[in-house]
């Protein structure tokens, strides 16, 4: 292995791992990979992947921290992620910086996933009011009765490269703030900055061990699937591995919520305001080359003319976007995560052409100047896409946009119900009674009326319906707090000294 890389190792215990757990001081035998710059496709750094003797010292060490952890008064836990909050404001640019150099998303957009993943570690802040369960008084004579919702124990988080950032401080916060340890096993193509967080976190006053985060592939997320210390997983990703982690991590008993992939559909009505939709759209659509879980990858416009303009939109709108690498704040689209990547999304461009729909923007020849090996891919336009092709189906994850022409809007609602992914959707129309149906019985879990990224806020939770979910709770918010603990329900009674009652074999009720 090359040892002119700088080499992104763990966080275990409150120390930056840089080797196994088992042979420190062997690093030229570790396991690693190459990671990439994708504006310039030059491999910068190498990123260890632990094997099974790594994830499992990272569990010990979540285990060892636990008790006095759960012993730790809510609020005290809630200060270190306040503090915590603090910490990612001040060093906003550094992890920004990172994002762009490892996913290659513009600056702006760094920020905004950066943002939205502070707002998670401020609910967090919250868990103290949040955690403090239900009380009754004289549930029957002399007895009270209340719930209250303990820590799981050690828990763990297995998060995708789209949002390095934001994604896994959709989970570890409020599960430590709720009392558990948390092992992290971060994207292997852009890890640096949920490395960089923990160690925030670390400095914020988290205790060793609380939280760790292990770099790797397969291998680490097994370990950590089949490690029956490991009380529940929460998973995001792609739908073929959400399944595989909700089932293998159900059958060792774990709890388990697994978010999937997605086709997100906008839905254009004749009446919509087609200049304010085609903005939202293209945003929605190119917004971060298309890699995100809620972007729209379909519109599906109801009428010929409604499509004619959103096109024409579309097309004019096009011609006036930036590509670039994301270090330059004037670009709107920075590059492909990686080769492979930009490889198979050209290839579901190609797809399209020869099942003929109408490539009416073609990206593929997009240049950039000095960055002639970097992973761009300019924004690609479809119209005339048909249900049965590959290219409505699949999940392309890259800056294609398809149009689909339908008659009504029961026949769009019909189509999006049939597809086999409900992660997000919207509806452009002035109409408040189509919005009112369409909301009412479209089968997706997160719905947009003239709002192309209806994405909740961190006090709602966040979570799609069909294959793009396995498991009953959602991710952050209220759900989350549902998803870190366990309910427990206590009923007390304290009998006056020197009563004496004797034994009642009747079923006990308030009759
Ligand atoms: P991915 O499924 O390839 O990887 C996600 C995680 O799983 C990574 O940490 C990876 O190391 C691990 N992994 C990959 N292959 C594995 C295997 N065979 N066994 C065990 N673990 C494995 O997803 P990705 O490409 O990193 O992210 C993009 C996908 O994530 C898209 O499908 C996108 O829609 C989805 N996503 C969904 C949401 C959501 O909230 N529903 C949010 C963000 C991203």
């Amino acid at each position: 292995m090359s040892q002119a890389l700088p080499t992104i190792g763990h966080w275990i215990d409150g120390q930056n791992l840089l080797g196994s757990a088992r042979r420190q001081d062997a690093l030229a035998d570790e396991r690693s990979q190459e990671v990439f710059n994708p504006a310039t496709g030059t491999a910068e750094k190498r990123v260890l992947l632990a094997d099974k003797t790594t994830v499992q010292a990272a569990i010990a060490s979540a285990e060892k921290a636990y008790p006095a952890w759960r012993a730790t008064p809510p609020l005290k836990r809630a200060r270190v992620m306040s503090k915590l909050k603090g910490l990612l404001e001040q060093h906003g640019e550094r992890i920004c910086a990172l994002l762009t150099a490892e996913h290659g998303k513009v600056a702006g957009d760094a920020m905004g996933e950066l943002q939205r993943g502070i707002e998670n570690v401020e609910y967090a802040s919250y868990a103290p009011e949040l955690l403090k369960g239900e009380h009754t008084r004289n549930v029957g004579p002399g007895i009270d009765s209340w719930s209250e919702l303990q820590p799981l124990g050690v828990t763990a988080g297995i998060t995708p490269f789209n949002f390095p950032a934001m994604v896994p401080l959709w989970m570890w916060p409020m599960a430590v703030a709720c009392g558990n340890t948390f092992v992290l096993k971060p994207s292997e193509r852009d890890p640096s900055s949920a490395l960089l967080i923990a160690q925030l976190a670390f400095e914020a006053g988290l205790p060793p061990g609380v939280l760790n985060v292990v770099n790797g592939d397969k291998e680490a997320v097994d370990a950590l699937i089949d490690d029956r210390r490991v009380q529940a997983l929460s998973f995001v990703g792609s739908t073929p591995i959400a399944e595989y982690i909700y089932s293998r991590g159900c059958a060792t008993g774990k709890r388990v919520q697994a978010l999937g992939g997605a086709k997100n559909h906008a839905v254009v009505m004749p009446d919509a305001d087609i200049d304010n939709a085609v903005s939202a759209l293209m945003g929605a659509a190119y917004g971060s080359c298309g890699e995100r879980c809620m972007a729209i990858p379909i519109v599906v416009a109801v009428g010929d003319a409604t499509a004619d303009a959103v096109v024409a939109g579309l097309q004019a709108q096009i011609a006036k976007m930036k590509v670039g690498p994301g270090s330059d704040a004037r670009n709107d689209m920075g590059p492909l995560v990686t080769k492979p990547h930009f490889e198979k999304v050209r290839d579901y461009v190609e797809q399209g052409v020869k099942e003929g729909a109408k490539l009416l923007v073609d990206g593929r020849g997009v240049k950039v100047p000095g960055h002639e090996n970097g992973y761009f891919l300019g924004a690609c336009l479809f119209d005339h896409v048909k249900p049965e092709m590959v290219i409505y189906k699949e999940e392309i994850f890259g800056p294609v946009l398809g149009v689909v022409r339908v008659k009504t809007l029961d026949e769009a609602m019909r189509l999006i119900n049939e597809h086999e992914y409900g992660n997000g959707t919207c509806i452009f129309t002035r109409d408040g009674e189509a919005a009112r149906y369409f909301s009412d019985h479209i089968l997706v879990g997160m719905v947009g009326v003239n709002v192309p990224l209806p994405v909740p806020i961190a006090y709602h939770s966040f979570g799609g319906w069909k294959r793009s979910l396995f498991g009953d709770l959602h991710a952050y918010g209220p759900d989350a707090v549902r998803f870190y603990t366990k309910r427990k329900t206590i009923t007390q009674r304290w009998p006056s000294a020197g009563v004496r009652e004797g034994a009642v074999f009747s079923f006990p009720s308030t009759k």
